[in-house]
């Protein structure tokens, strides 16, 4: 039998709520369909420093290179606000992309029909949209040096960083744009600021050249980043995939994350190199959400984000593409059915809480693949 290692790191806050849905899933999927998930679990975030007085421990953390996909909860919260800095509860966060290389930060932005009116655009422009923003997540303006302050010594500083990025870097996370692309709608659309930027000029070389030399079944756009964002709200169903750097991906996926409605609603996914022997990816799975320490506690968060994050696993990290459009339809089946969290309330809806909605979703996956 497969079997197909998981390392959970429910973090804190309504992270360890969320991920509860999920395990529920997991157990289901191993009796009823013999998917042989084999879990583990660890500590990440506040709870990691409460316990190890580090935000993840290095016992944890070589369980999750050593993992076939990471689920990650959410980390954070004013407990751990006064923590010092490089034990703070997102490092943890931040040494797992580091240390597992993930360079792709996969944002899909998907409307479900029942949920139109949420969205801050009209229903017609957002109904049935779904999207992909692939983000380059470790190059580019957040990490290049130099990047510091400097004194000038005349009354004023200078705040400097650096946009840098290299062939290979363009390449990959083209690479991975293109190939998820042939998945979906077969369309790709590049953005940079080539008009003003020599990063973009280079951006756009590599996509051009990585395009014609591997890709050329797939369909190539590329647009100026400001443009992108501005189509992005003035008709976003054009786009099947977006592949950009790291700053704009990160503007840009928030921009789509709102064109759907909710916070609770966004599943991610962050994807590494194929290994040379394997071919398997690292990978790490995650709500976009944070810890939301309001409602924590409480029993009402939304796991559809954490939900959609495992649905996006079972489709990236074990190709097992009929179980997660399964667990995907079951959502969109449940929120069709008027279920919803409080986050996502509407007039004549039923309100329900996390456990209700998980086991709603559960039920109508079971359905769904019987
Ligand atoms: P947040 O995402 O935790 O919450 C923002 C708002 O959205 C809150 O009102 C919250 O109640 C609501 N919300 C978020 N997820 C929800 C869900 N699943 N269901 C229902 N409502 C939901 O962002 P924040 O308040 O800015 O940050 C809180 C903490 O989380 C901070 O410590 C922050 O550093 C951390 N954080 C962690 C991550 C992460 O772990 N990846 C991401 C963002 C923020």
């Amino acid at each position: 039998m497969t079997v197909r290692n998981l390392f959970l790191l429910p973090g804190d806050g309504i992270g360890p709520e969320a991920m509860g849905e999920v395990r529920k899933i997991i157990a289901y999927m191993n009796t009823a369909k013999n998917a042989g998930f084999v879990t583990d679990e660890g500590l990440v975030g506040g709870s990691a420093y409460d316990a190890h007085g580090a935000s993840i421990s290095e016992a944890d953390m070589a369980k999750a290179m050593a993992a076939d996909a990471v689920l990650f909860g959410a980390v954070g919260g004013p407990k751990w606000d006064a923590v010092p800095y490089d034990v703070r509860p997102e490092a943890g966060l931040l040494r797992l992309r580091k240390d597992m290389q993930l360079f792709a930060n996969l944002r899909p932005a998907i409307c479900y029909p029942a949920l139109s009116a949420a969205s801050s655009l009209k229903p017609e422009l957002v109904e049935g949209l779904d999207i992909l923003i692939v983000r380059e997540l470790t190059g580019g303006v957040y990490f290049g040096e130099p990047k510091e302050i400097i004194d000038l010594g005349n009354g004023q500083k200078r705040g400097i960083d650096t946009q840098v990025y290299d062939t290979y870097e363009i390449e990959r996370i083209a690479g991975v744009a293109f190939e998820l692309a042939r998945t979906r709608g077969n369309r790709v659309c590049s953005m940079e600021k080539r008009n003003v930027m020599k990063s973009g000029v280079l951006w756009n070389q590599v996509v051009t050249e990585t395009h014609k030399a591997k890709y050329s079944d797939v369909q190539l756009e590329h647009m100026l980043a400001d443009a992108g964002g501005m189509q992005l709200v003035r008709q976003p169903k054009q786009f099947d995939v977006i592949v950009t750097d790291n700053l704009f991906g990160d503007m840009l996926s928030d921009v789509a994350a709102m064109l759907t409605g909710s916070l609770g609603m966004l599943p991610s996914a962050s994807l590494g190199a194929p290994d040379a022997k394997t071919g398997k990816r690292k990978a790490l799975y995650e709500p976009v959400h944070g810890s939301a320490p309001d409602i924590a506690g409480r029993g009402i968060a939304n796991p559809i984000a954490m939900i959609a994050s495992f649905a996006m696993c079972m489709r990236y990290s074990f190709n097992m593409v009929e179980e997660a459009d399964a667990l995907e339809k079951a959502i969109a089946n449940v929120l069709d059915s008027g279920i919803r969290t409080s986050d996502i309330m509407s007039e004549g809806s039923r309100a329900v809480g996390t456990s209700e909605m998980g086991d709603a979703i559960l039920a109508a996956f079971k359905t769904l693949s019987a």
